[in-house]
């Protein structure tokens, strides 16, 4: 996939470029990170990419022209149908429905903004859509881009060593994921689920399953309602309805 990164902040990607699984994404070609420096696409003497709002107040705003330079300049370079996404807290919020509508785009062209935010006019000229990370408010658009590719890139074929991990986690199927455990054994004497140890795949899987329905439902029950259940789910759902104390 390549990506089109507008930014005054170039050098604050270096890092995840470079590291874990989205660096191996980068070095494998699975991923291309390109970027577009609105400072790189100004006419003055100054390099001026933010001015005073107009009506007054308090901080700056993104210039029109720069900005709409810059993306012009990632349009030429990126695949075709590349839409223009804007990080924003006032967009849409960013789920993994969105995750798996992007992983197929041959690319994405990410623009972060600074300061109090955004000539509105760049926004109608040419975003095509906005993106939230939450419900807060950062100082710029680069963390929030940096979220977004990291979520997609996981996505795509080649990132991952085992495929697998991506298929089997929270949100996926609209359940959080199951308990984790690795080694040791037993601590401060306690010790791990003994389905997991039993070393039969149908009795792990199953274990696996009712924890995840059963997480799920006591930390985000409005995920279970948004979906429908086969024979298996249902028959764990009413022993863990079984299960639970009377308040
Ligand atoms: N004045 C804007 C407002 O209140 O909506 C906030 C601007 S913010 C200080 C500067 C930039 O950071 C935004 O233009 C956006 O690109 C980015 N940003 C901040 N919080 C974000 C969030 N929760 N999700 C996505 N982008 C965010």
């Amino acid at each position: 996939m390549w990506l089109g990164i507008v930014t005054l902040f170039p050098d604050m990607f270096a890092a995840v470029g470079r590291e874990g699984v989205f660096g191996r994404a980068i070095e494998a070609g699975v991923v291309t990170m390109e970027f577009f420096n609105p400072r790189e696409y100004t006419s003055d003497r100054h390099r001026t990419v933010d001015d005073r709002p107009y009506g007054g107040g308090a901080g700056m705003v993104m210039k029109v022209q720069p900005l709409l330079a810059a993306v012009e300049a990632a349009k030429q370079n990126a695949p075709a149908h590349t839409p223009v996404v804007l990080m924003s807290p006032q967009g849409h919020g960013f789920a993994q429905a969105d995750v798996a509508k992007s992983r197929s785009l041959a690319g994405l062209i990410l623009v972060c903004g600074r300061y109090e935010g955004v000539d509105e006019r760049f926004v109608q000229r040419c975003v095509d859509i906005e993106w939230s990370i939450g419900d807060y408010v950062l100082t710029g658009g680069e963390l929030p881009a940096m979220v977004v590719m990291d979520a997609i890139a996981r996505h795509l074929p080649g990132t991952l060593g085992n495929q697998m991990s991506a298929l089997d986690e929270s949100y996926l199927d609209a359940t959080l994921d199951y308990p984790h455990y690795t080694r040791p054994e037993t601590l401060a004497s306690e010790t791990i689920p003994q389905q997991l140890l039993s070393g039969d795949h149908g009795q792990v899987a199953r274990y696996r399953r009712r924890e995840a329905l059963k997480r799920t439902l006591s930390r985000r029950p409005e995920l279970l309602t948004a979906r429908t259940f086969d024979a298996q789910d249902r028959e764990l759902l009413l022993e863990i309805f079984a299960d639970r104390q009377p308040d």
